[in-house]
């Protein structure tokens, strides 16, 4: 008798640092996946602040965080 081995897909941690983003939506415009989106955050200048929408769709390529100019996105 086989065994099957069913090994899930990990889902992907994002994290966006609420001290280095600056809201520039280059992360949004970037992902592949529309994994991200801007919501308003009136303590930052441009009123905005990266957020998650729709984890599930991340494929963790890794763009958002290698194109963010703040260091501020990290995906795990
Ligand atoms: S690219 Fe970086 S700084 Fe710009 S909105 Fe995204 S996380 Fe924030
Ligand atoms: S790792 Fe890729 S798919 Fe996931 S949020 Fe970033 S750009 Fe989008």
């Amino acid at each position: 008798m086989t065994e099957a081995v069913v090994k899930e897909k990990e889902k992907a941690v994002i994290e966006v640092s609420n001290r280095l983003c600056t809201g520039c939506g280059i992360c949004v415009d970037v992902c592949p996946a529309e994994v991200l989106s801007m919501v308003s955050d009136n303590t930052r200048v441009s009123g905005l602040i990266a957020s998650i929408k729709n984890l599930d769709a991340c494929t963790k390529c890794m763009l958002c965080e290698v194109q963010c100019p703040d260091f501020a996105i990290n995906v795990s």
